[in-house]
């Protein structure tokens, strides 16, 4: 339960994979603590499949991702959400941005960015060429979102507090791309309002992206969640676990396994003896989850058993 306006709200947390893939141990982690999370609070936990970038997705992998999840054991509230169904929100949330002057088109192609930008953590920092309406006549253009030299602090329960100046550290960045998909940053945001989201627990992949976030909910009115970043697993070279990399995905013949090996990933204490299935594992974790077990890292190099 969480405190807002006085009034107690049920806890609302999610899952939001991307379909580009078959689960690998780094997402099973991901799914474990927002899960567990949720559930200790006895809270509603949402999936939301990101398949905004239709050209990344493939074909098959968000059924194959959902049947997984229930192989494991998960059980979510509700339906499914779709993010490719969802570009009517994105558009109006867009349109409100534009009306009040907060976004802009820009006619910048990539190379020429790179050609005059400076290089912040996140990439380069758009140098607001297109700010006043100079973008040049061309087909495609994006739309920025316009930034402040202000600091935001987003405080993580896992992490610490996260300070970034988007005007300073980003730029202007996009909110939605020259071929029509509109930006992460963006739908998250609008989706995370949609489904009443209040608790948000993910992969530190996503940390420097929270402060974004948090300026786009700051323009659109829109409640702030709360946010926890999980350690990521990455290989031994620091490379996220994906397909890419041809990690093998989780298998879900040995699901209290790979469990196992997800609980004691993010810090929390292991059960005596092996648990007969999956629901006495859920009950257990369920039970003894602890949000500040987690290790305060970044990442953790996982052994390739785990992968
Ligand atoms: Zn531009």
């Amino acid at each position: 339960m969480s405190e807002s306006n006085g009034m107690v709200t049920a806890y609302r947390g999610r899952f939001a994979p991307s379909p580009t893939g078959p689960l690998h141990f780094g997402s099973l982690v991901a799914a474990v603590g927002s899960y567990l999370d949720a559930r200790n609070h006895r809270g509603a936990w949402l999936l939301r499949m990101e398949d905004l970038d239709r050209t990344r997705e493939i074909k098959g992998a968000a059924d194959q991702i959902l049947q997984t999840l229930d192989d494991f054991g998960f059980t979510w509230d509700g339906p499914v959400m779709y993010q490719s169904q969802r570009t009517e929100a994105y558009e109006a949330a867009l349109e409100s941005l534009i009306q009040k002057g907060l976004a802009y088109r820009c006619g910048c192609s990539r190379k020429e960015i790179a050609q005059i930008a400076q290089m912040g953590e996140e990439g380069p920092i758009y140098p607001g060429t297109c700010r006043n309406g100079q973008a040049k006549t061309r087909d495609s253009h994006s739309i920025r979102l316009l930034t402040q030299h202000k600091e935001i602090i987003c405080t993580d329960q896992v992490q610490g507090n996260i300070c970034l100046n988007p005007g300073k550290e980003l730029g202007d960045f996009i909110i939605r791309r020259s071929d029509g998909f509109h930006a992460y940053q963006l739908a998250v945001v609008v989706d995370d309002a949609w489904q009443g989201i209040n608790q948000v627990v993910r992969g530190a992949d996503l940390l420097m992206s929270t402060p974004r976030q948090c300026y786009l909910q700051q323009l659109l009115r829109l409640p702030k969640p709360h946010y926890a970043h999980l350690p990521l697993a990455v290989d031994s070279q620091g490379r996220k676990l994906s397909k890419q990399y041809q990690d093998a995905p989780v298998d879900s013949r040995q699901p209290i396994e790979s469990l196992l090996q997800a609980l004691a990933f993010l810090g929390q204490p292991s059960p005596a003896e092996k648990p007969v299935n999956l629901s006495e594992f859920w009950a257990w974790a369920i039970e003894h989850w602890s949000l500040r077990k987690i290790p305060a890292q970044r990442q953790i190099a996982v052994s390739p058993a785990n992968q």
